[in-house]
């Protein structure tokens, strides 16, 4: 695998994104219909891409929500360090400049056979091409105890929304030198390195706000994503906050008593002030009524249209499909969905074919002012996703670049954010 500097990444990230923003042209055939199912980072980046490449296909987006809320940035408003207004994302803009028939309704099911996707309200919509991104799921029964009246208690808030609010309410009326348990989820799941930033930036919290607080750390695996960096600095910033107890030390996590705040391990119960439980994770659950995923509850898909191995003419994008080397990030869902707008709109109006460009950028808080970032590239290889060149950040970087990557990252979201919603 191939190093690249910083430099050398902005720069091609840079030209792919003008690739994908110089689109052909539609030919002037009656307008094709493509339905998107899911209006997250996934499917409005669908959306929109077609919508701005094509004027010969009618866009529809399919989302239950009046606005999106990110899970990215999410951690810093548990912290205090944000609104939570400030994640919020409209539909608006997709609808009014790009065209986009924007219907705030769940989709109900899929008949591949008919081309149509019935609507909770009973109505029915037909495609030519059909894209589901529906994020994910929890795994049913992941965790003894843990069902949704539990959830009202101690919170996942790994979808972004009423779930983070009831998290960072918890956080606040939490007496100082409690106990804050954190339970990370066992591979593949959302955002590898988001529940380590999450332990990061609430022990932030703690220091400037209830200083005697500790967190725990139950966690389903042995080693996590970037955990040198998250180590080294739970050690400077935060040292005897965080403890880190990895599966082989407690046998693992095997049930949630919501009654007493309890998490319990095959050898210990632990007793929470506050608790957050992050399950095990699989596709969308419409992914899963479709017949989309495969055994692995997650959904195979070609790497280079990210139409689905198992249906024809139905795509899929984001945390929902088997990504290969793709990690579940916004990014890469939105660089997928881009790839996959290319190739329908080439299909569907005879346009030309771009070879994918797929990129992960991510940057991760330790600390308000200290983060760090990766970015890696992708390409299809024998069938699957495989990273091919890569920058990751290394321990001994100096405060002063962690400084820069943590205001980076705000303007990252922000551009970001304008690429998806417009
Ligand atoms: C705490 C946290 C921090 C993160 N930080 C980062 C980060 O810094 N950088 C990064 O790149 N990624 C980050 N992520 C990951 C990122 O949020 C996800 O990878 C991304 O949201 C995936 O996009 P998606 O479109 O697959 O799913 P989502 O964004 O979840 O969108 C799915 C959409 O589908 C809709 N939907 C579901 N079922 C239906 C249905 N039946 N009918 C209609 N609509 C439906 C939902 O309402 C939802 O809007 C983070 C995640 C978490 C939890």
């Amino acid at each position: 695998m191939k190093s690249w500097t910083r430099r050398e990444f902005s720069r091609l990230a840079g030209a792919a994104l003008l690739t994908a923003l110089n689109q052909p042209k539609a030919r002037g055939q009656a307008k094709a219909r493509v339905v998107v199912i899911g209006g997250g980072i996934g499917g409005a980046t669908v959306a929109r891409y077609l919508a701005a490449s094509a004027t010969a296909i009618e866009v529809t987006l399919v989302e239950p929500r009046q606005s999106y809320a990110t899970c990215f940035f999410s951690n810093l408003y548990l912290a205090g360090l944000r609104p939570f207004e400030s994640l919020s994302h409209g539909y608006e803009a997709l609808a009014k400049q790009y065209g986009i028939i924007v219907v705030h309704e769940s989709a109900a099911a899929i008949h591949p056979a008919a081309k149509t996707v019935a609507l909770n309200n009973g109505s029915k919509l037909s495609y030519d091409r059909l894209v589901v991104a529906p994020g994910i799921a929890f795994r049913d029964r992941a965790l003894e105890g843990y069902d949704e009246a539990a959830m009202e208690i101690m919170p996942h808030a790994w979808n972004a929304g009423q779930q983070t609010r009831l998290l960072r309410q918890q956080l606040e009326s939490m007496e100082d030198g409690g106990l804050f348990v954190l339970v990370a989820p066992p591979n593949p799941f959302r955002c590898p390195p988001a529940p380590y930033e999450r332990a990061s930036l609430v022990a932030s919290y703690f220091q400037r706000r209830k200083p005697k607080a500790k967190i725990l750390i139950l966690d389903a695996k042995d080693s996590f994503n970037a955990q040198d960096l998250f180590q080294d600095a739970w050690n400077r910033h935060y040292p005897g906050m965080i403890e880190w107890l990895p599966a082989q030390f407690t046998g693992g996590v095997t049930a949630i008593d919501a009654k007493t705040r309890s998490v319990i391990t095959a050898g210990a119960t632990f007793k929470a002030a506050v608790a957050n439980v992050i399950p095990a994770q699989m596709a969308g659950r419409l992914a899963q009524q479709a017949g989309l995923a495969n055994r692995s509850g997650w959904c195979p898909v070609d790497p280079v249209t990210f139409e689905s191995a198992l249906q024809p003419g139905v795509h899929l994008v984001g945390d929902a499909i088997i990504g290969g080397d793709m990690p579940k990030s916004a990014f890469c869902a939105n660089s997928q969905a881009k790839a996959c707008a290319f190739a329908i709109a080439a299909d569907l109006t005879g346009s030309a074919r771009f070879p994918a460009h797929l990129f992960n950028t991510c940057y991760t808080y330790l600390a308000p002012d200290d983060a760090f970032s990766n970015a890696i590239s992708f390409k299809p290889v024998d069938g699957k996703l495989k990273s091919v060149i890569s920058f990751v950040s290394k321990v001994e970087e100096s405060s002063e670049v962690r400084r820069q990557a943590a205001r980076a990252a705000e303007g990252w979201y922000d551009a970001f954010t304008h690429d998806v919603f417009g």
